[in-house]
């Protein structure tokens, strides 16, 4: 059954897409399918064989999940990949060319940076990196030999918001394909490849798993660019794992109601600590102070748990010690799992195109599903911390 044949609204969608119990012997779930060889009865078949030809070619696992995907973001196809990192790259290297330049937001995921300084640089594409503010005013950017405007809304750990519709079309006059890492979103508060972007990225290592045991990277693109997109990965088969791949097909039929309750836990605490003395400003698009709320509230219908404060000016070390004093919040990366996280950053020494000077130490939060009035005991005693 396609999208076309199942005109249903998207929550219907979530728990119906990629989905074909009657395939499966009438069990609710698609299995974990694992394997390499897939067998033929004749020559004939073997020769003429289509669809699930070698393990490397997908599985029924991971066509549910690609068809799932494709269906809840408006795309033409999805691949999957073993992170969101290799989903990361495998977008950007299947429409670069030697001798390119590509424009990145100065707001990007850090190792986004990394790949491209590296691995893409050694390949001759030229990276300049754009302020995340810059709008319709990319078009001055633009080179004969631009490729790609990748695009992140909002900012990794700094939380600018993007006008994704005026830089697409900035873009799309000049031939330029638009990436955007949707990966705080995701396809249910931003539906990208509606608003523009031709090649959109989850880390679904985040809020599709939701349980941070997996990790998985998605590529959706609209019909202009998914075949150079599916060509590409089958020259290198950067195959997700297939127990991956299950987890995060499960995870999808709770994905909104996870990320809904991530939206109104994140808020309360957001909401919170703006009333706080130690803390400076709240960095939130979808407070309705924040310098990007017009743009988060005329293109997104939802914000996830994930957000950053700036705390009033204090030495590092007393920094330190709040966040060692914490007991519920776990200091790691990653995020989008049912445990509430911190981490302090700093984006100074790598940005390039902008400056980064918030005003005092930066933390980032990735709010769980714990009690609000036991996170906000933990983080009250922390505060204790700062005063020495
Ligand atoms: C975590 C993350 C990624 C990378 O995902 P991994 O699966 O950890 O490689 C990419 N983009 C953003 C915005 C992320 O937060």
């Amino acid at each position: 059954m396609s999208a076309k044949d199942r005109p249903y609204r998207r929550r219907t969608q979530l728990v119906h897409a990629g989905r074909d119990p009657s395939a499966q012997h009438g069990f609710i779930n698609t299995p974990t399918y694992r394997g390499s060889t897939v067998l033929s009865p004749t020559v004939a078949h073997l020769k003429a064989r289509e669809g699930y030809v070698y393990g490397t070619h997908g599985t029924p696992t991971t066509s549910a999940l690609e068809d799932a995907w494709s269906e809840l973001a408006g795309a033409a196809g999805t691949v999957l990949l073993p992170s969101g990192l290799a989903a990361i790259a495998l977008a950007l290297l299947s429409v670069v060319k030697a001798g390119d330049d590509i424009l990145i937001t100065d707001s990007v995921y850090r190792p986004t940076r990394n790949f491209c300084a590296s691995v893409l640089a050694r390949l001759g594409v030229t990276t300049r990196y754009y302020d995340p503010l810059i709008g319709a005013g990319i078009a001055e950017l633009i080179l004969p030999q631009t490729s790609v405007i990748f695009t992140e809304a909002p900012g990794s750990q700094s939380f600018e918001m993007q006008d994704i519709p005026a830089i697409a079309a900035a873009a799309h006059a000049r031939g330029i394909c638009v990436m955007m890492d949707n990966t705080w979103a995701t396809p249910l508060f931003f539906p990208a490849h509606g608003h523009g972007v031709d090649l959109a990225i989850e880390a679904g290592t985040k809020y599709l798993s939701g349980h941070s045991d997996l990790l998985l990277g998605l590529v959706s693109a609209n019909a202009a660019y998914f075949p150079q997109l599916r060509a590409t990965f089958d020259a290198m088969s950067p195959c997700a794992g297939p127990e991956d791949v299950f987890l995060a097909l499960r995870g999808l039929r709770t994905l909104e109601l996870r990320l809904r309750e991530a939206e109104r836990q994140g808020l309360a605490l957001a909401r919170w600590l703006q009333g706080r003395p130690e803390v400076l400003r709240v960095l939130h698009p979808a407070l309705a102070d924040d310098p990007g709320h017009a743009l988060w509230k005329r293109d997104f219908s939802g914000s996830s748990g994930l957000f950053s404060v700036v705390l009033k000016p204090v030495a590092q070390a007393r920094v330190e010690a709040m966040l060692d004093h914490l007991k519920l919040f776990g200091m790691g990366y990653s995020w989008g799992g049912f445990e509430s996280l911190v981490i302090p950053f700093d984006c100074s020494s790598y940005r390039t195109a902008t400056t980064w000077a918030p005003g005092g130490p930066t933390l980032r939060f990735q709010v769980g599903l714990e009690d609000m009035a036991d996170l906000q005991d933990d983080l009250a005693q922390g505060f204790g911390q700062l005063a020495g």
